[in-house]
């Protein structure tokens, strides 16, 4: 800029300021500091257990009651309602069927090929997914193989490394997003994601994990790694947590841990699975503390959307951003079925994600066939 110019822009800005009232740029500053009301929508599949597709391979027909490829379509939907939205997976999705089992055991995943899961994972965009204890029954070396394929993170915290001593996964992962808030405008928003499953793992898969890790207990797990992802500036925590809802009284070996996470100030939105049930739902009518409309357990908003992609889990939040500090003002959790009561659809399939997945499925039909099932 030349001094000619400078000059009586120097004039006018000097005459701006003297001319208007302070008011006027009180007002203007409180745009400026960026407060706002955000409403975040939290997606949650669990324990799909390979349901891909809506087929029951033992009775070989068509069965509407199952199959991601049918959760796929209450996820567009659900994502199309909402502003802001962030989709998880909760673990135990490798194993369950005659699918997952003739990957392992039959065809194998070759270099280079992406397990058809967690090809539906990348194509769907989950956010981040945490694994299940199912995860470990086809050894750790097929488990880390095929995890190379994903396209997001996966985070486990209370596994850990017998050799190194630290979490085996990725214990935690701050997602950075931006969010727009009730009147557009956008906000960075730091998304602490941390996995947890239950330490029955060294029972239940002993030949595949001993001498190589060792599990930890859930809610000690998520106090050491909480205070740190606040630390390194996550504005709020969702745990992806591969364990039920039970308030028995807790103890270190607790399987179903949900009810004593709920207590960790830190941690704002609970996924639920491992259990196949439905939370919020009439299983959970007399548990204590718990607010079965609302979807809440001790006032923190919990899903649990049930197995196989038969339900889709919603957690909405209202946020608010206020100088910098971000805080939940309310929640409501619910769930949406695939299908009614006497397993008739209520959506229809992703063709998409058929497709991206037909040559596993139908591979599996032609084997079940062979073998005369
Ligand atoms: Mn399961
Ligand atoms: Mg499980």
């Amino acid at each position: 800029m030349n001094n000619k110019k400078f000059f009586p822009l120097l004039f006018i800005s000097t005459i701006f300021c003297f001319c208007f009232p302070s008011s006027l740029f009180a007002e203007e500053s409180s745009t400026v500091n960026n407060n706002g009301i955000i409403d975040l929508r939290i997606l949650e599949t669990t324990d799909l257990h390979a349901a891909l597709v809506n087929y029951d391979y033992y009775q070989t027909k068509t069965d509407n009651t199952i199959g991601l490829v049918k959760t796929a379509s209450l996820i567009h939907q659900a994502r199309s309602e909402a502003v802001n939205s962030l989709l998880f997976d909760n673990g135990d999705h490798l194993k369950g069927n005659p699918l997952g089992e003739y990957l392992v055991r039959i065809r194998g995943i070759q270099k280079g090929r992406i397990h058809p899961v967690y090809r539906a994972f990348n194509y769907l965009k989950y956010d981040a997914i945490t694994i299940g204890n199912h995860e470990f029954n086809y050894g750790l070396k097929f488990l880390t193989t095929v995890l190379k394929g994903l396209k997001m993170p996966i985070v486990n915290a209370n596994v850990y490394s017998v050799k190194k001593n630290k979490p085996y996964f990725k214990p935690y992962v701050i997602l950075k997003r931006s969010v727009v808030d009730k009147q557009g405008k956008e906000h960075q928003l730091n998304i602490g994601v941390i996995g947890f499953m239950p330490p029955q793992i060294m029972r239940w898969d002993k030949a595949n994990l001993e001498g190589k890790v060792i599990a930890r207990p859930i809610v000690e797990s998520a106090k050491e790694f909480v205070p740190i992802m606040k630390a390194e500036g996550a504005d709020i925590i969702i745990a992806l947590a591969h364990t039920g809802i039970d308030s028995e009284p807790y103890h270190p070996e607790t399987e179903n841990a949900v009810y004593y996470l709920s207590d960790i100030p830190e941690i704002d939105a609970i996924l639920a699975g491992h259990s196949h049930s439905v939370f919020p739902g009439p299983t959970f009518k007399n548990l204590p503390l718990a607010n079965i409309n609302e979807g809440k357990i001790k006032g923190k908003p919990v899903v649990m959307a049930a197995a196989f992609g038969s339900r889709l889990g919603i957690i909405d939040l209202q946020l608010e951003v206020k100088d910098g500090t971000w805080k939940v003002l309310n929640s409501r959790s619910f769930t949406r079925p695939i299908a009614d009561e006497y397993g008739e659809p209520l959506v229809k399939t992703d063709k998409k994600l058929f497709k991206l997945i037909k040559p596993e499925h139908q591979e599996t039909v032609d084997f079940l066939k062979k073998l005369g099932i």
